[in-house]
């Protein structure tokens, strides 16, 4: 191996579920239709909320418009708030690096994420940061994990892929010839349908991903 790609929710951070959704039931308060509705177009406006404007995807979900920017910048707050690297994952991605491996994160996540990433305890320890809200780009599509790999300078065979499994992206990694590697917190059941049963490699801590180099 010569490179390892990290997920960062619910790999190198823990989703903060609660603090999410209170953000998603404040906006829900301004949009006036029910419940049922607002989840649609939540799910609608899923793809643009990561791959575009936050402005654009509230519009589209039904927020007043002078309601906005409040919205965008409580979003953006939140990244602040709630981007802490998990107990121990710095050290050993600091640890990987030191072993003249490459690092990369590849990470389906709205604006807040790489707005607030350089006052973050994440910042420049990795060589390559792929943000889906930057690059147009979703897991698991193939070029999102192909050009992380062109821009540490490897082939995508060279990397290992780690992360909990959202958006398909184990199977997506494996499909461009990277080593699939499941993040499952020991005592956690597997949170998504696509990586129960997963019998490829797996760790329970970011350290353990050093015994996989
Ligand atoms: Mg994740």
């Amino acid at each position: 191996m010569r490179a390892v790609i990290f997920d960062l929710w619910d790999t190198l951070v823990e989703w903060p579920v609660a603090e999410a959704a209170r953000l998603r039931a404040r906006i829900a308060e301004l949009v006036p239709v029910d419940e049922e509705e607002f989840g649609r177009r939540w799910h609608e406006v899923y793809r643009a909320s990561q791959t575009g404007p936050l402005a654009e995807a509230y519009r589209a979900l039904g927020v007043p418009d002078e309601h906005i920017e409040s919205h965008v910048r409580a979003r953006h707050a939140f990244g602040r708030q709630v981007l802490r690297p998990r107990v121990g994952a710095a050290a050993a991605v600091a640890e990987l690096r030191r072993r003249g491996l490459k690092t990369a994160v590849i990470s389906v996540c709205s604006e807040e994420v790489p707005a607030a990433w350089p006052e973050t305890e994440l910042a420049g320890l990795f060589d390559v940061e792929t943000f889906s809200s930057e690059c147009g780009l979703m897991k698991p599509e193939p070029e999102i994990y192909r050009r992380t790999a062109r821009a540490l300078g490897v082939e995508t065979h060279d990397c290992l892929f780690v992360g909990d499994g959202a958006n398909d992206e184990l199977l997506g990694a494996w499909r461009v010839g990277m080593t699939p590697v499941l993040f499952l917190p020991a005592g956690n059941a597997p949170l998504w349908p696509e990586v129960r049963g997963w019998a490829g490699e797996q760790v329970s801590s970011i350290e353990e991903v050093l015994e996989l180099c």
